[in-house]
């Protein structure tokens, strides 16, 4: 059982006013809130070790270059990596996914098909796209249902000896649904294909693990997870990892350099070229120490309620529609109330101190598969409360009347 009113104590952010009103604050999908120990802890690094890394042979470079190898560690063990030169610092997904795109430009021929789903969002399809139109490779895409979950018989179909990537979300940011990533990974592995999971909305919610999981990277964020923004995680097979080229040239990533030849460092560094966000890779490991201590199964248990409890409640409201109402689903509901736009309801609760997402939530082949300019957007964290969720419905309740 989670102590909320301890939990919310955390994270000071949550006891401000918003437009004169205590703030309810239901974007945790673009991202999380910061807890006082990660606020802490950045400026701890400042006030006490700041120093660049992997360089210096003196005391505070070599504190810092600890620390920051410490949270690598915590971040291999968090996701079951086999090694730990296989956790690579990024700035967030989106750095990552270009990194892995960015390599595959020297493997993938014309002729070679990388499969993307229809619930990706844009970070997970514009790389790729490039990608093919780089190489001549061809984009497949997985289509979705009603419900917003994938057609994984059509996800079948498309594989063969040409499909050489599939990408996935582990879970979708603008409909909240979980993928069978363990069965898509599979069956891509059996036609010899890679596969690259998107799982920035995963990791507020669980802990992967990556070898159980048998995915070839799985990239992440840490401002999603209670951590900095500017961060990220790209977790990728050493196999992978040695058989891609760098992604940027500069310092941090050679072996040696002279005009005629430069040589690569040893990974992880190969992929991590000048100064990283050095403070802020450190005091991600400081907010997944936090949410281990807080309880993976703790959360989801507790947002489950959530989820439960706001689904009920906002399907009491008149012509309002939930899009993604598959089963299997994360602490999201994406919205609309009939003949109001989503912008409108977002701006009146705004007023009343409710943070929600409106818009397409970079995510427009799924708007444009519903037929429809974006949505409202909710997304819980295991700091919000039933009442929050009770107020926002209210909210809800009054944005209708007054634009009806
Ligand atoms: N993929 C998904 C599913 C996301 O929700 C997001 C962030 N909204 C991203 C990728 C991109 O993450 P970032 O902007 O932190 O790079």
């Amino acid at each position: 059982m989670l102590d909320i009113q301890k939990i919310r104590s955390d994270f000071p952010i949550l006891s401000q006013k918003v437009n004169g009103k205590p703030l309810i604050y239901f974007d945790n999908g673009a991202t999380s809130q910061k807890p006082q120990i990660v606020i802490d802890a950045e400026v701890k690094y400042y006030q006490e070790i700041n120093a660049n890394i992997h360089r210096g042979v003196h005391t505070l470079s070599q504190l810092a270059t600890d620390a920051y190898e410490i949270s690598r560690g915590k971040v291999q063990e968090h996701i079951n990596a086999k090694f730990a030169h296989e956790v690579l610092f990024t700035s967030g997904t989106t750095h990552g996914i270009n990194l892995v795109t960015n390599g595959f430009a020297s493997i993938l021929k014309t002729g070679d098909e990388v499969i993307v789903s229809s619930l990706e969002h844009h970070s997970n399809i514009v790389p790729w796209q490039m990608l093919c139109e780089k190489t001549g490779a061809t984009l497949k895409v997985i289509p979705i249902n009603e419900n917003g979950e994938l057609i994984i018989e059509a996800f079948d179909a498309l594989l063969s000896e040409r499909t050489k990537v599939v990408t996935v979300n582990h879970i979708s940011n603008a409909l909240g649904i979980i993928n069978p990533i363990k069965y898509i990974i599979d069956k891509a592995h059996a036609v010899g294909a890679a596969v690259l999971i998107d799982g920035a909305q995963a990791v507020p919610h669980l802990k992967p693990d990556v070898q159980d999981l048998d995915c070839d990277f799985y990239a992440f964020s840490g401002h999603k997870m209670c951590g900095p923004t500017g961060t990220g995680i790209l977790y990728g097979k050493e196999a992978w990892l040695n058989k891609l080229p760098p992604y940027q040239g500069g310092g941090e990533m050679i072996k040696e350099v002279t005009f005629e030849k430069t040589t690569y460092a040893d990974l992880p560094h190969k992929f991590e070229a000048g100064t990283p966000n050095i403070a802020g890779g450190i005091v991600l490991g400081t907010a997944i120490d936090y949410l281990n201590n807080v309880g993976f199964d703790n959360i989801q248990q507790y947002e489950n309620e959530l989820l439960a409890h706001a689904t009920k409640r906002l399907l009491e409201i008149e012509g309002l529609k939930i899009y993604g109402t598959g089963k299997n689903k994360a602490s999201v509901i994406s919205f609309n109330i009939d003949g109001i736009h989503p912008y409108d309801i977002g701006s009146i609760i705004d007023k009343l101190g409710i943070a929600v997402r409106t818009g397409h939530h970079c995510a427009q082949p799924i708007m444009n598969f519903f037929c429809i300019p974006g949505t409202i957007r909710a997304s819980f964290s295991f700091y919000n409360t039933i009442e929050e969720i009770d107020q926002m419905v209210e909210a809800v309740k009054k944005a209708q009347t007054m634009l009806s």
